[in-house]
């Protein structure tokens, strides 16, 4: 089996055979500008311009004094362009240095891909149907729906791959022995087939570069498994993106811990816990907030009937306890048993009081409770609008200045 692969012959493609190489030496070959950017193009390369999913490669050439970033890596007119911010002279030795750690990360990801893809279609029949990844995970669509139990299974297979540490094992089958062949992707042709083999989990047609073994791709995780298009979309993480999604729940779980006094393997269960307490207490909130409500009321409407008062004198009720529905609920109870103008206000200093003020039907028209809002909004910059039996709205003033204001309307009553 042999390489056919090369653009055009010139420049020797290292990612092709070799992923692990980061540093390599090569001579400018050609040095232009093709409207996007200046370019370089070298006689030999281990920058991945792209593909198969992978981002292309960054960083950086040196020759002797000058360095260079490389910015971009792409295949335009057969050559591989190596876009930089600095052109390097035609026939200058150079040192390609690439982004080694961004590429790993990348590579742990993508050779994750390979195992589980694999896995999925060996033990559940579902090719992979969609494939991207991103700079910290990989995105897989499966053709088929799995159960959380068959993923558990999928992802701790993959794991046992990583510790038996197989080889990625490259290689380029002519077109007639890729006929003969089983592999993920064959559906893209079989002239010029890279195949990705990990000998008993998966075989796949791949232009990207991979980790030399299994072993080096670190821990893998199925982070996220959700229907999708009648399958599932999976987003997985691997290597030191994996070790850093570790890092991120456990630093989480630790203050979940803290908080609970929970040991580091019951946190669900006290979370759990925690969560059946609430909802009763909830519930008796409820129940006690309908109680205080009734007492309220009763309280409330007793002392209306033992003051008396006419309609024009306000009677004025803070509280804290209630929501806005048993307010109004209280108000109505109150003028429905009472001739007086209520005037009842929820909140406090802090956060400002929603107000209802309201009057028996009966009495409306000597009650005079338009007159008394519109005083109201516009002494204590107050807002809110109703009718000649119920206005509502609300104020920012503090509970004296209310006080106040209300002390002024009596004495002028
Ligand atoms: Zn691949």
């Amino acid at each position: 089996m042999k390489n056919e692969r090369d653009t055009n012959g010139n420049c020797e493609l290292i990612y092709e055979t070799d992923g692990m190489c980061t540093v390599f030496e090569a001579v400018v070959m050609a040095s232009s500008d093709d409207g996007k950017s200046p370019y370089v193009v070298l006689d030999r390369t281990a920058f991945f311009p792209g593909g198969g999913g992978q981002q292309c490669d960054t960083g950086i050439i040196e020759a002797g004094s000058i360095t260079t970033e490389v910015e971009k890596v792409e295949i335009e007119d057969g050559e591989v362009r190596h876009y930089v911010k600095e052109l390097i002279p035609e026939g200058t030795a150079v040192t390609g240095k690439l982004n080694a750690k961004v590429r790993y990360a990348r590579m742990q990801n993508h050779g994750s891909e390979h195992l589980i893809s694999g896995l999925i279609k060996s033990l559940y029949g579902y090719e992979n149907v969609g494939f991207h990844m991103t700079d910290e995970e990989v995105v897989i669509d499966t053709g088929g729906p799995l159960t959380y139990e068959q993923l558990r299974i999928v992802e701790e297979k993959a794991n046992e791959a990583v510790f038996e540490n197989v080889p990625f094992t490259i290689s380029f089958p002519t077109a007639e022995e890729a006929q003969n062949l089983d592999f993920r992707s064959k559906i893209d042709g079989l002239e010029n087939v890279r195949l990705i083999t990990v000998e008993g989990y998966d075989a796949c047609a791949c232009c990207a570069p991979h980790v030399y073994s299994t072993g080096q791709l670190g821990v893998i995780k199925i982070v996220s498994a959700t229907p999708h298009r009648g399958g599932m979309r999976l987003i997985v993480t691997a290597g030191m993106d994996a070790y850093r999604d570790y890092v991120m729940l456990h630093e989480d779980n630790a203050k979940i811990m803290k908080d609970l006094s929970s040991p580091r393997n019951k946190t669900a269960e006290y979370v759990a816990e925690l969560s059946g307490r609430l909802t009763s207490v909830k519930a008796e909130n409820t129940e006690l907030k309908k109680e205080l409500s009734r007492m309220l009321t009763e309280s409330i409407t007793k002392q209306l009937k033992d003051e008396g008062g006419s309609s024009a004198e306000p009677f004025v009720i803070f509280t804290q306890a209630l929501d806005p529905v048993g307010l109004r609920n209280l108000v109505n109870e109150c003028t429905a048993s009472s001739d007086r103008t209520i005037c009842a206000f929820l909140g406090d200093d802090e956060k400002g009081f929603r107000y209802i003020f309201a009057v028996n039907a009966k009495v409306s028209e000597s009650a005079g409770l338009k007159g008394l809002a519109d005083d109201f909004c516009e002494k204590l910059s107050a807002k809110g609008g109703g009718s000649a039996v119920m206005v509502q709205g609300s104020v920012s003033s503090g509970r004296k200045d209310i006080e106040e204001f209300f002390a002024k309307v009596r004495k002028k009553a």
